[in-house]
């Protein structure tokens, strides 16, 4: 029988009936497969310990702040455990350190460094189903957990040491899709898609899976399921790279709503002025993304680039403290803008799919105003005001309503 582990998030155990529906299903798919549960908190259970330990504290020790956000996982499995048992199934249930989960003394984003898996492998022989807390783990006595969203991350990882068939990450959405339907509704459900396609959609901002979960499931080569809790279907299985002729060149469009633009005019076009002006702005510890110098007749060149919009107002300080050395002659400044990314790995066998993608948004008179590219990815920047229109224009362009 293949090992099987399966994660259930928040809302698909928010309720005594839900986690009865799922003890159901599990059972049922007992006979087929060793089963293991990862559970996270029932409904927003982390999210109100997380506002009782702000109003207890303006800065909770590490330490209490995990034992305190930890424990909504602990009544999740032990009531699914209960269910499981009223149908007659034998099962056990384990917080993080119950079942071996080791991590770093990161606290509150620790990292996971060994699970002992003989615990659950005895009881996976012994006809047991393993229901395991998600989010949480042991350092040196004390609860760690692993970051928001951290049982995606504890799935992945429990299913790369048992060696496990699949991961199977049960969520209120069908898979993964296109891009996002609220924004274009011929958006479709992708059968599959890499890792690194996975990584990208994530990072930019479909948040569908803890990226450090796909990293993870990369590294060690679990191929990951996504699915709905409650309604049937295959989900969008996430795997390593695989393709043959019929696949889609373009997987997903991702956008991202949170970046800004800073352009530094009229500077010296000459040695050592990038370094200049991104070299403060690294001091302070904010991120770049993506960056266009253009130098214009006159021998001055301007500047461009974005970062997070967070990150914003800091940068423009950094940027007026530091006008002497930078030496230019003003600065232009907006948050109104958006990236929006074609991702694909089929990108890397074909040459043209930029040149498409900027006639495309060209026939729409939407003005690109940077572009950068990767093996897999093209992004590009553009106001606010025409994102739905260029997911959409794109998403016709490259055919993606259909499989
Ligand atoms: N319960 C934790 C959280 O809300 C972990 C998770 O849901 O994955 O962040
Ligand atoms: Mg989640």
């Amino acid at each position: 029988m293949n090992i099987i582990v399966k994660k259930f998030g928040g809302t698909s155990v928010s309720s005594a009936s839900k986690i009865k529906n799922i003890a159901k299903k599990i059972v049922e798919e007992s006979s087929q497969n060793r089963i293991v549960v990862v559970l996270s908190a029932m409904g927003k259970t982390t999210d109100h310990l997380v506002s009782l330990a702000q109003k207890c504290s303006k800065n909770p020790d590490p330490k209490d702040y995990d034992l305190l956000v930890s424990s909504g996982e602990q009544v999740s499995i032990s009531l699914l455990s209960m269910a499981i048992k009223e149908l007659g199934r034998d099962s056990v249930a384990y917080t993080g350190w119950q079942a071996g989960i080791k991590t770093n003394n990161a606290h509150t984003s620790a990292r996971i460094t060994q699970i002992s898996t003989d615990k659950i492998k005895k009881d996976l022989k012994n006809h047991r189903i393993v229901v395991v807390a998600g989010f949480q783990g042991v350092n040196n006595g004390s609860i760690t957990t692993l970051g928001r969203g951290g049982s995606d991350t504890s799935a992945v990882a429990i299913a790369a040491a048992l060696n496990a068939h699949e991961c199977q990450i049960f969520t209120d959405v069908e898979g993964v899709y296109t891009t996002d339907p609220r924004l274009c509704n011929k958006a479709r459900k992708v059968d599959k898609m890499t890792y690194e396609e996975m990584l990208e959609m994530s990072g930019l901002g479909s948040k569908v899976l803890q990226l450090r979960s796909v990293e993870f499931a990369s590294k060690y080569n679990v191929p990951v399921r996504v699915m709905h809790a409650h309604v049937a279907g295959s989900g969008t299985l996430i795997k390593k790279e695989e393709r043959s002729v019929e696949d889609a060149l373009i997987t997903g469009i991702a956008f991202a709503k949170d970046e800004s633009e800073i352009m530094i005019r009229g500077v010296q076009d000459s040695p050592g002025i990038a370094a200049s002006i991104l070299g403060p702005i690294g001091d302070a510890d904010i991120e770049v993304d993506m960056i266009v110098q253009n130098v214009g007749s006159d021998g001055l060149a301007d500047f461009t680039f974005t970062v997070s919009r967070k990150d914003f107002n800091k940068a423009i300080q950094v940027i007026e403290k530091n006008k002497k050395n930078m030496n230019y002659n003003d600065v232009s400044a907006t948050k109104n803008i958006v990236k929006v990314s074609l991702i694909g790995v089929g990108m890397r066998s074909h040459a043209g799919i930029a040149g498409q993608m900027f006639s495309c948004l060209a026939r729409k008179k939407i003005n690109i105003r940077m572009i950068s590219t990767s093996e897999i990815k093209i992004s590009v920047v553009i106001d606010q005001k025409n994102l739905e229109n260029a997911v959409k224009a794109l998403h016709n362009e490259f055919k993606l309503e259909r499989k």
